[in-house]
């Protein structure tokens, strides 16, 4: 690299996001006197970092140079690091890049050019089956949807058939007045200080997180309460505009509404669906491009940095938490990793540690957060709690469920293997959480309570203190 380094910090790093703002707060409080420098592209950073010793570089990161361990910037800065920490997030999946009626919501801006074109629309087409895709049906207002999914239920991604089957009358109803409440400590982004160096890109800002769309009203331009149809087991054929649908030789394709849409999905149902705007809301994919060029990382079949249980990744001194990683130590039995808030959390928490404990030559076990997943989320205005192999990931037939479910008011649902919880779903307020956790944890042979486990008229918190 031609360019000289401004300055060498011994902890650099990189995305203001969950997972960066963490190893921040780690890193400072374990080593309070170390240089660190956070260096993101987005506009704002989450949640406060008050520390003195940390710099605060809003540039988009272009190179890495592991070997120099150097940075530049898209500034043209070159920045020096001892160790380094890459928590770039991920980027959506979008169904086409450069279509301005494709759309896919990531952070606070494309939220509020959703809610700004979502204003003005009568009908729009969400693809997708993860969480912002069951958030967004179920939130938008004054519009028809329709949603396009590529399983045979809807909410694949967290849940079964059955509890898919349960959370499908809430979108039919019309929405509660009152939400359920929201017990989660929430973070916030902070504006880039007065007079703060910055140069803004088109790098995106980071992953919105849980409580997205609380206080942006997701209202269309009709006046119906909520109208959603699901296209079960399809995918976007084509995306066509009006004049290409008209033109189209494929007579065949066109709906009778062929030019009063600005835009038209032809799914792989055959079925084609003119529309105001489609939200592609199909997964992301990690942010790594920027940092491969010219280095030798290990690359994770879903593009994930690959990481190990130290949050190393292949490169020396280099490491990597968040949607950009992937974690490819030897997993527990009861984790899995998904590209959520809390694990980018928890990684950025567990980055921090080791980093300075390599620095400290002190030794560091893999956390035990990284035991046992769970996630709590809330779909529907339903709590959602999720747990161990909660779909039975990776247990082929080797299991059996349980199911309790209370049409409106709860849906319990227990994987066993050997005999031994290994997961399970709790939607509504079912209160077993707790109890639940430290079964799957403890591994008990529940064989001889059988069915009783679920027994509404037994009070398993006292069975089992
Ligand atoms: P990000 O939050 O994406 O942060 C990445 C940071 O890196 C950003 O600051 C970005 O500006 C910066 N950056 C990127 N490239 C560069 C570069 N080249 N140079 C410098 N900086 C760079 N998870 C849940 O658990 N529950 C939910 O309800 C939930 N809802 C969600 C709703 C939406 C709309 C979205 C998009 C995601 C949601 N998620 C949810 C997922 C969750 O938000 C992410 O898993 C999590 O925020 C990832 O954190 P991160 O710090 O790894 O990445």
């Amino acid at each position: 690299m031609a360019a000289k380094k401004e300055k060498t910090f011994k902890f650099v790093i990189v995305g203001g996001g969950i997972a960066g703002v963490t190893c921040v707060e780690q890193l400072t409080s374990q080593i309070p006197s170390a240089d660190v420098a956070l260096i993101t592209a987005g506009h704002h950073i989450k949640a406060v970092t008050n520390y003195k010793q940390l710099t605060v570089i809003h540039s988009a990161v272009k190179s890495l140079h592991t070997e120099t361990h150097s940075l530049e910037t898209a500034d043209g800065r070159v920045f020096g690091y001892e160790k380094l920490c890459i928590c770039s997030g991920g980027r959506p999946k979008l169904l086409t890049q450069d279509n301005p009626y494709v759309l896919g919501i990531r952070d606070t801006d494309s939220a509020q050019e959703f809610q700004k074109l979502l204003s003005k629309a009568k009908r729009i087409v969400v693809v997708g089956n993860g969480g912002i895709a069951l958030e967004l049906v179920y939130e938008v207002e004054g519009c028809e949807v329709i949603w396009a999914v590529k399983d045979k239920a809807i909410g694949n991604t967290f849940f079964d058939a059955g509890a898919a089957q349960f959370l499908i009358p809430s979108l039919e109803a019309d929405k509660p007045e009152v939400a359920a409440p929201c017990k989660r400590t929430r973070y916030t982004t902070e504006e880039p200080a007065p007079g703060a160096s910055q140069t803004f890109t088109a790098e995106p800002g980071s992953a919105l997180g849980p409580d997205w769309h609380e206080g942006i009203a997701l209202r269309g331009a009709q006046q119906v309460s909520r109208r959603v149809s699901v296209e079960y087991q399809c995918e976007v054929e084509k995306i066509f505009t009006s004049e290409e649908l008209l033109n189209s030789p494929q007579q065949t394709l066109r709906p009778e509404s062929a030019g009063s849409w600005p835009v038209y999905v032809q799914l792989t149902n055959g079925k084609t669906f003119g529309c105001d705007l489609v939200v592609s809301a199909t997964g992301v994919v990690p942010n790594a491009e920027p940092f491969l060029h010219g280095n030798t990382f290990a690359v994770a079949g879903d593009g994930g940095l690959r990481v190990d249980d130290h949050m190393m990744t292949s490169e020396p001194d280099v490491y990597a938490a968040g949607d950009v990683c992937t974690a490819c130590w030897e997993l527990s039995s009861l984790w899995q990793q998904m590209r959520l808030w809390t694990q980018a959390r928890q990684m950025g928490w567990y980055a921090g540690r080791c980093m300075a404990a390599h620095v400290l030559s002190e030794p560091i076990e893999l956390d035990f957060c990284f035991e046992l997943f769970s996630h709590i989320t809330k779909f529907f205005n339903y709590k959602v709690v999720l747990l161990g192999k909660f779909n039975g990931q990776g247990l082929g037939s080797d299991h059996e469920l349980l199911v309790r479910c209370t049409k409106g008011r709860e849906y319990v649902k227990v994987v066993l293997s050997g005999g031994r919880m290994v997961g399970a779903v709790l939607i509504g307020e079912t209160d077993l959480e707790e109890t639940f956790e430290n079964l799957i944890l403890n591994q008990m042979d529940l064989t001889p309570y059988g069915e009783e486990l679920l027994n509404p008229d037994v009070d398993i918190e006292d069975y089992f203190d």
